[in-house]
């Protein structure tokens, strides 16, 4: 199947990885909201929330431990946490994915989740959440 997040999951597309393990690969957003922006997928190919009963409940673990994650490495105060389902509410990418937005004080409210401040270098931030410097 031809699919954008299934090619990440399986290693054929690259991708900031931060976290993975049996059931869900975390990777930095490659158009983020506010820095530090991860989407934690499910590996198995699961359309959206509404397309499984269960998928959401296995990944759930990666939510919570990247969110904590991001937000003691990047000194964001908060998260916001939301999926897309269906094009209507604005899904693009046709596998179940969780965006986990990091807050910073400077920007904060749920009218500015989508920043019109410069973002920094995503490579900057890999290394940063993964506490890799060399990471590329
Ligand atoms: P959706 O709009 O479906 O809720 O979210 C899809 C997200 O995937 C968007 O925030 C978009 O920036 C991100 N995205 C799209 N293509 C790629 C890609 O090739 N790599 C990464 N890391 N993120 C992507
Ligand atoms: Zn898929």
């Amino acid at each position: 199947m031809d699919c954008l997040f299934c090619s990440i999951a399986a290693g054929d597309i690259p991708a900031k990885i931060i976290d993975s393990d049996d059931v869900s690969v975390a990777f930095l957003d490659i158009e983020p909201f506010q820095d530090g922006h991860t989407l934690v997928i499910s590996r198995k190919h699961v359309t959206s929330v509404l397309d499984d009963d269960g998928e959401l409940a296995r990944i759930s673990p990666m939510v919570t431990k990247v969110a904590r994650r991001l937000v003691d490495s990047l000194g964001a105060s908060g998260v916001n946490i939301m999926s897309n389902a269906g094009e209507v509410a604005g899904q693009s990418v046709h596998h179940l994915h969780i965006h986990v937005i990091p807050r910073y004080d400077r920007e904060p409210g749920i009218s500015a989740i989508r920043s019109t401040m410069p973002r920094r270098p995503i490579e900057e931030v890999a290394a940063i959440v993964t506490g890799d410097p060399h990471r590329k």
